[in-house]
């Protein structure tokens, strides 16, 4: 056989693919079970390296899928509690995978006609989901950098004085936002060509959301500097310490002053799947544009991001300024042709993998998964406050927690170091996986409980884990 005809042989991939398939269940019922194993096998940099380089060259080399399972972070084991993804549900796992076999390209209708469908029909689910007008629409999108943009273009060519994307950029623009803000929103302002002078960051609150009783103020500042401020953006939740901003205040504002009222709800908009939970983002129904990434709080594989606009046609304005030529016709609102609408010409087709949790277990799957893991954040935030050992940077939100170790007779100038040195120390053993974060000067240890398995042993095992460890590091330090 020629190896192009080994490649596509069918049989071939009958064979391996049931063997994946037994392997990926023998996975997850271990890693779900919390099995002892390693949640992130660490390798330095350049070991990763020689080591991949080794089974590159290798005669008879180790089975890839099964090197690559060990290897890996393992997100569905719950002890893993660090950075914002889901644990990917199977069955959306499966419909990935269909949609890369199937690789519909979806630029234009006839090249992604389930999947442009499955688009709408998703999309049109989370905006009743999130009480939004019939006019509501919006696209599936490559993540909620990408997203975050798309809909900040869209302001601008909707509350800009001059034509943008026509004559580029004469006027210095600027959106405003939380200092606590994802950084991508800082990169979007500085693509769009505005610099520094393009964002503005509102200081936050003792709980780090957004100080809405300061935007007046430095909405005027910013007039006086001659900047016009397009659009607000609201946090839903911000990234470090999962605040949520102020939404109705925000959306008074902008209604107020004409501005656009943009929702980075990347990680916290799923919240509007949890009965417990919704009223944290009140107002999100008041937004000109909101993103929500499903690969962060609703179990797909990444990456899978909704772009809404309230108004649904103002999408076609986001890659062109004309309105008139774009509405003159009914036809032009192709909702069909997604590459209008989207940065993406060709994209996968990630509606499927929402679809099939949604077709499988309806929303009472998004409701238990979003309300279990802020549960859990709850009961982690009782056990910090209760140990003197720890403290508490905020009371969390959702399923974002930052926390430090501060035990007895370590003064303020060391915690940061201390801290610094725990979540390496930790992140090299492997049997919990944390981050770290910086707020205001300092260190604190940050977990989002995003495995649906973590219950009240786990949290409790991190806990001591911190504590031996801190132990261990001060030993060796003395
Ligand atoms: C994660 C995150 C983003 C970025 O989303 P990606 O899907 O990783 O590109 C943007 N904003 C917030 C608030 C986030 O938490």
């Amino acid at each position: 056989m020629t190896n192009l005809r080994k490649a596509y042989d069918a049989e071939q991939f009958r064979a391996s693919g049931h063997q994946l398939i037994d392997q990926l269940a023998d996975y997850l019922a271990k890693a779900t079970a919390g099995a002892a194993m390693p949640v992130l096998p660490w390798q330095e940099t350049e070991s990763a390296h020689k080591n991949w380089e080794a089974h590159l060259e290798a005669s008879a080399p180790e089975d890839l899928f099964t090197k690559t399972l060990r290897e890996s972070i393992h997100i569905h084991h719950p002890n893993y509690m660090g950075h914002q993804i889901s644990p990917a549900a199977p069955m959306a796992a499966l419909a990935g995978l269909v949609s890369d076999f199937m690789n519909n390209g979806m630029g234009v209708y006839e090249m992604g006609i389930v999947g442009s469908t499955l688009d709408r029909l998703v999309i049109r689910a989370v905006t009743e989901k999130m009480s939004l007008p019939d006019t509501a629409d919006g696209v599936m999108t490559s993540g909620g950098t990408m997203a975050n943009l798309t809909a900040l273009l869209t302001a601008r060519s909707l509350k800009a004085q001059d034509e943008v994307w026509k004559l580029g950029t004469h006027q210095q623009y600027a959106l405003m936002v939380s200092e606590q803000a994802h950084y991508c929103v800082d990169r979007a302002a500085r693509i769009m060509g505005w610099g520094s002078a393009g964002i503005i960051k509102i200081p936050t609150n003792a709980d780090y959301s957004m100080r809405t009783d300061l935007l007046d103020e430095y909405l005027t500042k910013a007039k006086n500097e001659n900047i016009q401020v397009l659009a607000v953006v609201g946090s839903a939740c911000s990234t470090s310490t999962g605040a949520f901003d102020d939404l109705e205040a925000i959306a008074d504002f902008c209604a107020k002053q004409n501005l656009w009222f943009h929702v980075d709800g990347a990680h916290g908009a799923a919240l509007v799947y949890s009965n417990r939970y919704k009223n944290l983002v009140k107002g999100i129904e008041r937004a000109d544009s909101i993103i929500m990434d499903f690969h962060k709080m609703l179990l797909t594989p990444s990456i899978t991001t909704a772009l809404i606009f309230k108004d649904g046609t103002l999408n076609f304005r986001t890659f062109a300024q004309e309105a008139q030529y774009l509405f003159e016709e009914e036809e032009d609102l192709d909702w069909y042709n997604m590459a209008k609408r989207t940065f993406e010409c060709t994209k996968t087709m990630m509606s499927l993998k929402v679809y099939s949790l949604m077709r499988t277990y309806g929303d009472a799957l998004f409701d238990e998964y979003v309300t279990t893991v802020i549960d859990n954040t709850h009961l982690l935030a009782q056990l910090v406050d209760k140990d003197a050992a720890f403290e508490l940077a905020a009371s969390p939100q959702a399923n974002i927690i930052c926390f430090r170790h501060r035990p007895v007779g370590l003064e303020e100038a060391s915690l940061n170091a201390h801290n610094a040195l725990l979540r390496e120390v930790i992140k090299k053993k492997g049997d919990y996986y944390i981050v770290k974060t910086n707020l205001r000067g300092k260190v604190f240890l940050r977990c989002t409980l995003t495995n649906p398995f973590t219950s009240e042993q786990h949290l409790r095992g991190l806990l001591e884990t911190i504590k031996a460890t801190a132990r261990e590091t001060r030993r060796v330090a003395r």
